[in-house]
């Protein structure tokens, strides 16, 4: 007996479980489509050439080393992730209101600002229906009511009008967590006109955004494109939280590279919000890692590394784009049932299919075709080698 039989087993995540079996498949004709982590035209892992870059400048810098940073972390880094967020001659900088605070990756920088707001400014958390799940368990163990807004509309493949509705009737000064851009899973971002109405509402209702920005530059290949929505509110004058990650644009998944960037009317405040995340993370883990933080500050601030990036980027975002249409040109060929027009009118790394759970199970355990069974894809997942079975493989299913 043991003191923990209380103990049941907890629910796998259904991305990360399902990325474990797509591993453990013999089969060379396997296809992943379920993780979001970009791949190569091979199919493998891509590290960045001005990544590599910088690590070497690292090894050969003889004042490298590795202390701990401080409990906000390189500030070098967040000082560039706070401008490439803003826009590098946002007013709110210069006007000293705002700073960046280290985060372990996009989670890191949600779960500390949630951690902080639970603290300072409580109130309803709403995450978009669907949404990356992680968002639900984050807010639900810092103590948030956690409700959803509807997004996703399976008439149209695109966004759900009733998301307006919902900022109308949710209590006044709640919380709305916002996909800057490239909605995981959906793929369904609004349009300018109606992030400006969902602005509107908000600033009525006194909503405050927590925008998570995990794809900046990786939607559509330009890093000032994907921040616009962001920046507009910021230009109507709201108090927000961005949560940024740098696994997706720069490659570093694994190194954990995040910052949470506030934004706030009154720059007399920001000392103390700062000493209260220090004082958070402290009791959690410290410091955050060192090793992708002076990556990723070393391409963002130096010109000859950064103009690398953004090529490097925007070929990412490229080969994406060209899966996608690839993707829609098969199937339009073979006449599958249907229409499959949202494969390309969607951004971002994943596409919302409409597959149906016995679809994606028969993909899975029948083709060796790897996807959660929400029907979302990895696009990033599809090569020209393996792009045809697999649309193939949709036909099939579909039919
Ligand atoms: N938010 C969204 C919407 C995401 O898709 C991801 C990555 N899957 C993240 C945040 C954070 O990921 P990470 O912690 O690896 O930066």
């Amino acid at each position: 007996s043991s003191q923990f039989n209380n103990v049941n087993l907890a629910p796998p995540d259904p991305i990360l479980k399902m990325n474990a079996i797509y591993k453990a498949d013999p089969d060379p004709v396997k296809i992943s489509v379920g993780v979001g982590a970009y791949r190569t035209e091979e199919g493998k892992p891509y590290i960045l050439n001005c990544v590599k870059k910088a690590e070497r400048m690292m090894l050969d810098d003889p004042n490298n080393d590795h202390e701990y940073l401080p409990m906000a972390g390189l500030q070098s880094f967040t000082d560039a992730a706070v401008k490439l967020i803003l826009g590098a001659d946002s007013h709110i900088i210069k006007e000293n209101r705002a700073i960046g605070f280290q985060a372990i990756s996009g989670t890191g920088a949600l779960r500390v600002g949630a951690e902080l707001l639970n603290r300072f400014r409580k109130s309803i958390a709403y995450v978009s229906k669907p949404t990356w799940g992680n968002h639900l368990a984050i807010f639900g163990d810092c103590g948030f009511e956690v409700r959803e807004y509807q997004y996703w509309d399976p008439a149209t493949r695109g966004l759900n009008e009733s998301f307006f509705d919902t900022l109308r009737s949710a209590p006044n000064g709640s919380i709305f967590v916002l996909h800057g851009c490239a909605h995981n899973p959906t793929g369904v971002d609004p349009t300018e006109e109606q992030w400006k109405l969902v602005a509107k509402i908000m600033k009525e209702k006194n909503h405050f955004p927590f925008f998570d920005c995990a794809y900046q530059g990786f939607a559509s290949g330009d890093l000032d494109k994907d921040a616009w929505s962001v920046r507009y509110f910021v230009d109507q004058g709201f108090e927000m939280f961005i949560a940024q990650s740098f696994a997706k644009n720069l490659g570093l998944y694994g190194e954990r590279v995040g910052n949470l960037t506030l934004v706030v009317h009154n720059p007399d405040v920001l000392p103390k919000m700062h000493s209260n995340l220090c004082k958070i993370v402290r009791a959690m883990y410290s410091c955050p890692p060192a090793h992708g933080a002076k990556i990723a500050s070393l391409v963002l601030n130096t010109p000859e590394l950064y103009k690398e990036w953004t090529v490097e980027l925007k070929a990412m975002a490229d080969r994406i784009k060209e899966m996608r249409v690839m993707l829609f040109d098969l199937l339009t060929e073979m006449k599958t049932p249907g229409t499959w027009n949202h494969i390309t009118d969607q951004i971002g790394m994943f596409t919302f299919t409409g597959l149906t759970q016995n679809q994606c199970k028969t993909l899975v355990g029948e083709h060796h075709i790897y996807l959660i069974d929400n029907g979302r894809i990895s696009i990033a997942g599809l090569n020209t080698k393996n792009i045809r079975r697999f649309a193939e493989k949709i036909d099939w299913v579909v039919r």
